[in-house]
């Protein structure tokens, strides 16, 4: 969809607010509330920031996230730069925002200050469902318990499943209980190493690593190969676990898929309580929309959330990355969305999905492909061609559409659902071998996805 006719602030403000969604709030106010668009030309956005370090911030980590997301919003690729744009009377402070990794800042001998969790990742903000109940059961009697039921926690699984978000919900629920909590990568962790080495700092490091109740490591699959981390890590661990405090770490491999890592932390890490999360299903996806639509108070008609929720099938991030595209065109709009506009603004998200298919229309396109009539198609004739085309409207409409075989039964004649059932059988057996009707068939589904015109 080409949006061309908007203007490039508006655009900006609603390629802001949509960032916002996406990002904590200490993130978004560090590096992105201060960004202003200079000029926009054709497709070739400029930025201004305050200065050099939020520039090779922006360009080095956040790059893609902006940019996909301004693409969300004009419809179509787009080039961005940023530039530096003094502010004399503004000095701001030049270190990185709170619960970001630590950068390679060259010469800075501070750690990191200030842990500040997302606010969004916590328990009553987690929706459980089938993929990740067991690690949702563990954490939560973690939190309220640390240190007594299962130590360590190891959680694995893909990318944008929930690890971080649960495991920051056990630091917020710690937190509140009064234990004292740590929440770093490993990345982190590793960066203070070498700074604390390198400024002989040491004590003060494990002073702070080895003195809080509940030290919880996001992502530890990047201390695979790094002697020295691993090294310390083995004995923050010890000193830790001998003292009762709590342990929880993610990666996004089972430890005995981590290459590199020493035998010994293999079996730390498996001593106490290991689980995965595993992609949501269908149900999960949905109340998690419902949820973030409630969030942003716009109201999504339940067409256009079940659309998503159907389309992008594997990961809670795209999930939420796809729905912000949503949320920013709405504001634009200032009306509910369509569910074929959801769909235009979606249709580069991989793997297509079939749009809601109406089984009325794919009757006809059926008839319409075999030049007969809809009332062939329902009636009784059992001549060779029309049961032929009414088995493979049986066949699509199972495929392509919720109907269950009684109502598909229904809509072509009044026919009972073993008889559907045949025929659906009869033409999925039958692709097995005949080309001619995979081609057919394909041919069909595309007509009805409405990417190639329908032959008349
Ligand atoms: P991971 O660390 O596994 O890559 P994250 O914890 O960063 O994934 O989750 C990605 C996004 O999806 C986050 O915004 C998070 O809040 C959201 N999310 C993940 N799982 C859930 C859930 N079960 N309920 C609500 N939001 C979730
Ligand atoms: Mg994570």
């Amino acid at each position: 969809m080409e949006r061309q006719n908007l203007d490039p602030q508006e655009i900006w403000q609603a390629a802001k607010g949509a960032l916002q969604l996406q990002m904590t709030r200490a993130n978004f106010d560090e590096w992105v509330k201060d960004a202003r668009l200079l000029t926009a030309e054709e497709n070739s956005f400029i930025v201004g920031v305050p200065n050099f370090y939020v520039r090779d911030w922006l360009q080095a980590r956040l790059h893609p996230m902006i940019k996909r997301t301004l693409e969300g919003i004009v419809g179509h690729a787009v080039e961005l730069r940023y530039t530096v744009q003094q502010k004399p009377h503004r000095t701001k402070e030049l270190a990185p925002g709170p619960n970001m990794l630590w950068p390679d800042n060259g010469g800075s001998d501070k750690l990191p200050q200030g842990i500040v969790l997302n606010p969004r990742y916590t328990f009553e903000r987690f929706i459980v469902g089938s993929g990740n109940r067991m690690a949702h059961a563990a954490a939560l009697a973690i939190a309220e318990r640390p240190g007594y039921t299962y130590n360590p926690l190891f959680l694995h699984g893909g990318v944008g499943l929930g690890k971080t978000h649960l495991l920051q919900a056990v630091g917020h629920e710690a937190m509140r209980r009064g234990y004292k909590i740590l929440y770093v990568s490993s990345e982190t962790f590793t960066n203070d190493l070498i700074n604390a080495i390198r400024t002989q700092s040491t004590a003060a490091f494990r002073e702070r690593y080895r003195t809080v109740d509940v030290l919880l490591i996001d992502d530890i699959q990047f201390i695979a190969g790094k002697e020295t981390t691993q090294e310390e890590f083995f004995h923050t661990f010890n000193t830790l676990y001998a003292a009762n405090k709590q342990i929880c770490i993610t990666s996004d491999r089972h430890p005995r898929e981590m290459v590199s890592l020493q035998e010994r932390l293999v079996s730390r890490f498996q001593g106490g309580i290991l689980t995965d999360v595993r992609p949501p299903d269908y149900e999960t996806r949905l109340a998690i929309l419902r949820a973030r639509a409630g969030d942003v108070q716009i109201p999504f008609p339940e067409e256009v959330l079940d659309f998503v929720a159907r389309k992008v099938e594997t990961n809670i991030r795209e999930l939420e990355g796809a729905f912000n595209r949503l949320v920013a065109h709405a504001r634009l709009d200032k009306a509910p969305l369509a569910v074929e506009v959801a769909a235009e603004i979606l249709r580069d998200i991989a793997p297509v999905i079939p749009t809601v298919i109406d089984p009325a229309q794919l009757i006809r396109v059926v008839a319409r492909h075999y030049s007969l009539s809809e009332d062939d198609l329902k009636g009784p004739s059992r001549s060779r061609q029309i049961v032929t085309a009414r088995h493979i409207a049986m066949f699509l409409l199972r495929e392509e559409t919720s109907l269950s075989l009684p109502q598909i039964g229904q809509l072509l004649g009044g026919r009972d659902h073993t008889t559907v059932m045949h025929g659906y059988n009869k033409i999925k057996n039958a692709l097995l071998q005949d080309s001619a009707l995979q081609h057919q068939i394909m041919r069909i589904q595309q007509i009805l996805q409405q990417r190639v015109p329908a032959m008349e």
